[in-house]
């Protein structure tokens, strides 16, 4: 029998950096979402990499004496250190340094340049070399340094290949509209739509001056843009992987300042190429740290390796999907993290753990391995509501029902009926008594799987055996 397929992304990420907490971001929300499939018993394929062309890569690898090619082969291990430590089970870590990547790019741009889709035309402008983008003299620090960079912008010329997106305005619309292609949150695809209605200009995607890149089919004088050649691994992994991935992709997942190239330039590539679109592009928010936007200059940068290493991933993944909408902006902070670590998971998830078993253990109760839905009505309804939850990627109101609606009135109940006064005179009350949080457990451990792996695997031995030990120790505080 064939299963449901699934294929879901991240951005492959811009490599000339060590990985941060919006990338773990990002990462942690498609692995909640590729083991949730998986479980269900869909084919997932989740796919992240990162993207490792252009001039920023090349400059930053003369800096620091090497070549480009060794000094992205250096960085690699960073994110997939990273990703293992965050317990991120992804199917394939693509890299655009791929040569069949590389040659499929070739194919496919050659294929928009015979369908009509790209002209040659020289265009001369502002230019970020780090951003690798031209500015309108209004959008820079007075008028002549870059926003993202606070760095002088050069006069720049050049020949290059523009891709024809205003011509696709309306194909677009209607994938969009039709929800072919979905975009979300809501808010987001209203932004979109408006901007598509107020007139796409051509955009170039090429580059006559930067050499780490793909060589451009035809013209060995230019470089294909380096967005260009990240976008398109969406598409050339269902072609390099065997029993890969299949097109169209289910979920792009992204940060919304990259929303414009995923939900526009990229669709309308695919248009133009009579290729499906992605089935949906999904953005979120970023984060602000202690209340300030996160910058290397601030020095306020998120680093998640240091916080899984004191808090555990997946205190790390819960606090990060549990502090706000996903979708929307919000703060984050290590105060907070370990604030989640205590009262939502040691104080409450490992509590209720722990003195259920011991208490079962202690006083020789019998209790019947059966979870939640079979003891209490209208359990299934808040399951039911959560897994929707999960499914529309609200996963911060599905945490929040599981703590409300599972985790927080099995530890009221053993407060209220105190269990260790009860087994005194009532054997049978203290046995429902647990087995109502036995049963509790058991269904909580099936549900915070995608989020917690590690948890539910330990919670899983430990309700099996009934012997209890501390699902999340308390943080030794380094002097
Ligand atoms: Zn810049």
């Amino acid at each position: 029998m064939n299963k449901e397929k699934f294929y879901i992304t991240t951005p492959i990420y811009y490599i000339n950096d060590i990985p941060h907490i919006g990338h773990a971001y990002t990462t942690i929300a498609a692995d909640v979402l590729a083991r949730y499939y998986k479980k269900l018993g869909r084919e997932v394929f989740f796919m992240t990499g990162t993207d490792e062309h252009g001039a920023k890569i090349a400059e930053a690898a003369e800096k620091a004496g090497k070549s480009p090619k060794e000094f992205v082969d250096g960085l690699v291990p960073k994110f997939k250190t990273a990703w293992e430590k965050l317990n991120i089970e992804y199917d394939e870590f693509f890299r655009t340094t791929n040569k069949e990547h590389e040659k499929i790019v070739q194919e496919i741009v050659q294929k928009l340049k015979e369908k009509g889709y790209l002209e040659k035309r020289e265009y001369e402008g502002l230019y970020c070399v780090a951003c690798e983008k031209f500015y309108m003299p209004d959008e820079l620090i007075k008028g002549k340094l870059c926003p993202d960079h606070k760095r002088e912008v050069i006069k720049y010329k050049e020949e290059n290949y523009f891709f024809l997106l205003s011509k696709l305005s309306e194909k677009l619309i209607d994938k969009i509209k039709t929800g072919e292609l979905k975009i979300g949150p809501e808010t987001r695809k209203n932004e979109i739509l408006s901007k598509i209605n107020s007139g796409l200009d051509d955009v170039s995607i090429s580059r006559a001056a930067v050499d780490w890149g793909i060589p451009f089919p035809g013209d060995p004088e230019q470089t294909v843009y380096v967005w260009v050649d990240a976008l398109l691994n969406y598409y050339t992994a269902t072609k390099i992987y065997k029993n890969g991935p299949s097109w169209p992709a289910d979920l792009h997942l992204l940060a919304k300042d990259i929303l414009w190239f995923h939900a526009i330039v990229w669709p309308a590539m695919l248009i133009a190429l009579d290729i499906k679109p992605p089935k949906m592009v999904f953005a979120h928010g970023f984060f602000t740290v202690d209340g300030q936007k996160m910058s290397k200059s601030i020095g306020n940068v998120l680093d998640p390796i240091p916080l899984v290493d004191k808090y555990g991933a997946d205190a790390v993944r819960y606090a990060l999907l549990r502090e706000f909408p996903f979708g929307q902006d919000g703060d984050i902070s290590e105060e907070k993290i370990a604030q989640r670590h205590t009262s939502d998971l040691a104080n409450g998830l490992g509590n209720l753990l722990n003195r259920t078993l011991s208490m079962i253990n202690r006083y020789e109760l019998k209790v019947k391995d059966e979870s939640m839905k079979l003891v209490v009505d209208g359990a299934k309804d808040h399951q039911k509501e959560i897994h929707s939850f999960i499914e529309n990627l609200n996963f911060s109101e599905a945490l929040f029902d599981i703590w409300t609606f599972y985790i927080k009135p099995s530890n009221e109940l053993i407060d209220k009926e105190k269990p260790w006064e009860l087994i005194k005179n009532d054997m049978g009350k203290t046995t429902a008594v647990l087995q109502y949080c036995y049963s509790n457990l058991i269904s909580i451990q099936e549900i915070i799987y995608p989020f917690m792996p590690e948890t539910a695997e330990k919670m899983k031995k430990q309700l099996e055996t009934k012997k209890p030990e501390p699902l999340f120790p308390r943080i030794e505080e380094k002097q």
